[in-house]
């Protein structure tokens, strides 16, 4: 599979730097090709706005899924957004690696999607990233114990927002995440071994079942 890894950490040296070098170990070792967007190396700019367009539909009024999918139509969205609209096009699995961050993903990641999960090109008018594949991988700073909780929230709860509200909203087909609970507080043997089970996990991924949205 071509896969697209979106990577929304500060810190190379962090455990999601960690977990984005073992995707593309794994990933690589098992025969797909990965393509990585280290969104904060690439500097990425989260807001979507006016400078997302070279050549405006409408220059009087700004219309924000207008102008998505007339820059789709006319290829016209600004370099940086195409590159990233391309690399999705493109891909048959893309992949967020995160930390938790308010229960939700990094502001960054967020901007991402508003962006380049343009309207015309990922969902409407016909449009839509059917026959791809999604994966969440995230670190949380709270243990597995602390999302046990129906009341406050699994982590599920947490990505329903980008699972079911833009990956299945977008016809893609959903893969469970990946978590790495409390991954700050274990220790060396124990993020050794998140690593491990994240392999195991990964090598299996062209035949794991989606989940189910209704
Ligand atoms: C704004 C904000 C909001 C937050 N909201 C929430 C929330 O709502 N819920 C929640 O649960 N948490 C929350 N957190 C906590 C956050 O989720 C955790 O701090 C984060 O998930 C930990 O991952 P990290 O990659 O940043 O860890 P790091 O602290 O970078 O890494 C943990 C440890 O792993 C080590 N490490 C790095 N590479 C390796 C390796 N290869 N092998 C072994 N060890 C390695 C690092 O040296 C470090 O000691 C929030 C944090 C912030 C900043």
């Amino acid at each position: 599979m071509k896969v697209l890894l979106v990577y929304a950490h500060p810190e190379p040296a962090s455990f999601n730097g960690a977990m984005k070098d073992q995707i593309i170990q794994t990933l690589t070792r098992t025969g797909h090709e990965v393509t990585l967007s280290d969104l904060y190396a690439m500097n990425w700019q989260a807001a979507a706005g006016p400078d997302d367009f070279t050549f405006r539909a409408n220059r009087e009024v700004l219309r924000l899924q207008t102008e998505q999918a007339h820059a789709w139509r006319t290829r016209t969205f600004a370099p940086d957004l195409a590159q990233e609209v391309d690399r999705l096009d493109a891909a048959d699995l893309v992949i967020f690696q995160f930390p938790l961050w308010w229960w939700s993903i990094p502001a960054i990641l967020k901007g991402y999607i508003d962006r380049v999960f343009a309207y015309g090109f990922a969902y409407g008018q016909g449009a839509s990233l059917s026959g791809k594949k999604a994966l969440c991988c995230l670190t949380t700073g709270g243990p597995a114990s602390s999302f046990e909780s129906d009341t406050r929230g699994t982590v599920l709860h947490m990505l329903r927002p980008v699972h079911a509200g833009v990956f299945d909203f977008c016809k893609m087909d959903v893969l469970p995440p990946f978590v790495a609970y409390g991954a700050a507080r274990l220790d060396d043997t124990e993020r050794k071994e998140v690593l491990i089970r994240m392999d195991q996990y990964l090598s299996q991924i062209a035949d794991t079942p989606s989940l189910k949205f209704d």
